[in-house]
């Protein structure tokens, strides 16, 4: 088999788009997938693809799977498939792991058993969807009318250390905070006592325009 430069193992969603990219960019990309269907629909578009299952260390041998340049593990779902193939890369002597993990679990174990870079692409690509939508520190944005917003967000350090009561939140920006958590600690109802301490997570509610002036805060 002739040497190629990235071996990408799972077509789906994320492999399937990870590996048609790298080909448009240039690259030599042999995709590997259990299912047929996928390795058909792939075929045209790869430099090579085999349906095999990852699992089975003969085949990856088979594949030449240590000569690669770089080995992507794109499955996530199916945990036991992700885990089982990123070993079998490691015991191969694969040069440059890269895996893709659905959970912070699931990443540390993929760490743990010797793959070289670990990915979050859900979680990156939730937070940056996020960003975009509303500002640097939002976690979460969601509309629950047209012109009124939920937000979850880092407790702007003009708040910290003082009562929700003291800082006027509701008569300075017009809305209502729902809730306060803690990093680590369970989330508790907001008060007028409750005091935001530095890195808090907060939930405020209210007019869209409010909203944005709340998150334009820590901007300045
Ligand atoms: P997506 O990228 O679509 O979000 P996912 O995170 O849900 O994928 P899975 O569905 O677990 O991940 O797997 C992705 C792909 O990997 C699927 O196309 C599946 O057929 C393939 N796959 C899973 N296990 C194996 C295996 N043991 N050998 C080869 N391919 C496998």
């Amino acid at each position: 088999m002739a040497r190629h430069e990235f071996l990408v193992i799972g077509l789906g969603r994320f492999g399937g788009a990870l590996a048609e990219d790298l080909v448009q960019h240039g690259h030599d990309v042999l995709g590997v997938d259990a299912d047929g269907k996928l390795v058909q629909e792939y075929a045209p578009r790869l430099t090579h693809v085999v349906e095999a299952d990852s699992t089975d260390r003969e085949a990856l041998e088979q594949l030449g799977a240590r000569d690669f340049g770089t080995a992507v593990v794109a499955i996530g779902t199916d945990l036991e498939a992700s885990i089982l193939t990123t070993s079998v890369l490691v015991d191969l002597g694969a040069r440059n792991i890269v895996a893709k993990a659905i959970s912070e679990p699931h990443g540390r174990i993929l760490d743990r058993i010797g793959a070289h870079r670990v990915v979050f692409p859900e979680r990156d690509m939730g937070v940056r969807v996020a960003r975009r939508l509303a500002g640097r520190d939002v976690i979460d944005y969601m509309e629950l009318d047209p012109g009124f917003v939920l937000l979850e967000t880092i407790a702007p350090p003009e708040l910290v250390g003082k009562s929700l009561a003291d800082a006027e939140v509701r008569r300075r920006f017009g809305l209502t905070v729902v809730s306060i958590k803690t990093p680590g600690e369970p989330a508790t109802y907001a008060t007028p006592e409750t005091v935001p301490r530095e890195g808090d997570i907060m939930v405020v509610a209210g007019e869209t325009s409010a909203v944005e002036r709340f998150v334009r805060l820590r901007e300045r």
